[in-house]
């Protein structure tokens, strides 16, 4: 069928012109575009094979069919232009095509350095949430389509995930559990190391707990405030300036009224818990996953596994802060004190949880280490005894678990959102392939091409 030249140059003058809101959103109604992707190799998460040369048909933010063999491109284009829509084909014949990654467990809102315990007394949340977006950006790019956001300070992720979906800013398509919560003086707390008259008492609106009836007032307090999920600190943390790491920071009470809490709203709970009488706690408190879980011991485990808890390992974060700690004044000296005894131990933990059959979501705690390299984490889990397959799903069919998003994202099926990416190679010969990401499409929309973003 031919296409007549006079609806050819309208379809260019939709993409180019500056058109009123009203306008743009009427174009947007009509027919969607269309965007045939012919894949060398793509891997089918869902089924755990490989399959050979593929075609994606894409139309609007959405995946509509995965077909077998190469694209009749010729064909395909003829078929969207009789339905008026716009045709773009792309070609990644030479690379394999997976579902965009998702990352279970960052901060887009902060990076941490050797200057950021100053830096909370200039910076005000309008500073924490601009250089947001630049993270956001970046972590697009490496390949993650999606992330599971646990936890900033002002609530800038909640603004950050509503100008991402807005289209204002490009970025990852956003779970965020907004603030923190902990008890006083615990890994939430964050005026942990202030003098006494800046401390203050931040109280549940800020996540700071010290009862159950403190836990419904701060779980209701994020509904309120737009949060998706819920992240708690039922034992002590790294970065923060109080003396432990691993102790229990939070009763069993406390927990299971953050869970109840959270539940009604139809909140996850997701839990950081270094300590094993922390992890004990949180997963009979009924919370949805364990993060990092440092020194979990065999009961933990065994725990997790009857409970059908999730593990986050974050290994990647555990060996940069470990490196970071042997750096004179890059952490202050108790931090440094807490990194290099907590850090090393995370991989050889994920290996033992590995082995005890406890699902695995990947996540790498970003922010911790420098966004945009959270792919490394896939050669870490490799290393600690997981097969490359099950870390890919772990970033795809899993986390999309995790997150209550099956068939929505961590796959490439008919209906699932078009979130693709693509690597030359195979990511399951070399999982460190997945540090070099040449194509990223989130929501139908194509962020990277040839290794170069797309402006
Ligand atoms: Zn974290």
């Amino acid at each position: 069928m031919r296409h007549s030249v006079p609806s050819r140059v309208a379809a260019v003058l939709l993409v180019t012109s500056a058109l009123p809101l009203a306008a743009a959103q009427a174009a947007k109604a009509g027919p969607p575009a269309e965007t045939a992707i012919h894949c060398g190799s793509l891997l089918d998460t869902a089924a755990g094979a490989m399959r050979g040369e593929s075609t994606i048909v894409v139309e609007g933010d959405r995946i509509r069919e995965v077909r077998p063999g190469g694209t009749d491109r010729a064909a395909l284009e003829a078929a969207a232009k009789a339905q008026g829509a716009s045709f773009r084909y792309v070609d990644l014949a030479g690379s394999t095509c997976l579902p965009g990654l998702i990352d279970a467990h960052t901060h887009l809102t902060m990076q941490f350095g050797p200057t950021s315990y100053t830096d909370q007394f200039r910076l005000n949340p309008a500073d924490y949430a601009i250089r947001s977006t630049v993270y956001a950006r970046r972590t697009l790019l490496a390949g993650f389509t999606t992330v599971r956001d646990l936890a900033d300070r002002d609530n800038e992720s909640i603004a950050l995930r509503n100008a991402v979906n807005a289209g204002l800013v490009p970025g990852p398509r956003i779970f965020t559990a907004g603030r923190p919560i902990g008890s006083t003086g615990g890994h939430a707390d964050f005026t942990d190391g202030y003098r006494l008259d800046l401390e203050g008492d931040p109280g549940p609106m800020a996540g700071i707990i010290d009862s159950p009836a403190d836990a419904w007032k701060a779980v209701r307090q994020h509904y309120k405030d737009g949060a998706d999920l819920i992240k708690i600190m039922p034992s002590g943390g790294v970065l923060d300036e109080s003396r432990s790491g691993d102790n229990p920071q939070m009763t069993v009470a406390e927990i299971e009224a953050v869970v109840a809490a959270a539940h009604d709203y139809g909140f996850t709970v997701a839990a950081h818990a270094h300590g094993a009488e922390a992890i004990r706690r949180a997963v009979i408190g009924g919370v949805d996953s364990i993060e990092h879980g440092t020194f979990a011991d065999d009961a933990d485990i065994a725990l997790m596994k009857a409970h059908g808890t999730w593990f986050v390992p974050t290994i990647i974060a555990g060996e940069f802060v470990a490196e970071k700690a042997a750096v004179p004044g890059y952490y202050p000296p108790q931090v440094a004190a807490k990194a290099a005894a907590i850090g090393p131990k995370i991989l050889a933990t994920a290996g033992r949880v590995y082995r005890a059959g406890v699902k695995i979501a990947f996540g790498t705690d970003a922010g911790v280490y420098p966004h945009g390299e959270n792919a490394r984490e896939f050669a870490l889990m490799v290393q600690a005894g997981m097969p490359p397959l099950f870390a890919i799903q772990a970033a795809t069919t899993h986390a999309a678990e995790l997150l209550r998003q099956q068939g929505n994202i961590g796959v490439i099926a008919a209906g699932a959102y078009a979130d693709i990416i693509a690597v030359a190679g195979d990511p399951l010969a070399d999982v460190a392939r997945l540090q070099d990401v040449g194509f990223v499409m989130k929501g139908g929309t194509v962020y990277k091409l040839d290794g170069r973003p797309v402006e």
